[in-house]
């Protein structure tokens, strides 16, 4: 049996940056449970949202309920967006239905 350490505070801050999410094992499409990440959300996800990484190979789905799909957006859009000199399809490379 494996053991995985998460250190929440951490990988908090990271978000924070606005920069995709690193991909982790485990999770993506397929998960069965709402990927939000600032609190426990036990809805199952119907919405994704596909973060371009470094590298294809790093592209991440992010798996979501319909709730928290639109929160990540508006995060996204409203906070992350307004200092960032990049395009939306420099980060997200699909949206929308699972
Ligand atoms: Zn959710
Ligand atoms: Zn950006």
């Amino acid at each position: 049996m494996s053991t995985l350490t998460v250190n929440p505070v951490k990988d908090r801050a990271e978000r924070d940056t606005g920069f995709p999410p690193v991909p982790e094992l485990g999770e993506g499409e397929g998960n069965p449970r709402c990927l939000w990440y600032w609190d426990v959300c036990t809805d199952t996800p119907t919405k994704k949202i596909v973060w371009r990484g470094k590298s294809s190979s790093e592209n991440y789905a992010e798996t979501l309920c319909a709730r928290h799909y639109a929160v990540e957006l508006s995060r996204f859009t409203e906070v992350h967006f307004v200092d960032c000199e990049g395009t939306v399809a420099s980060h997200i490379l699909d949206f929308g239905d699972m």
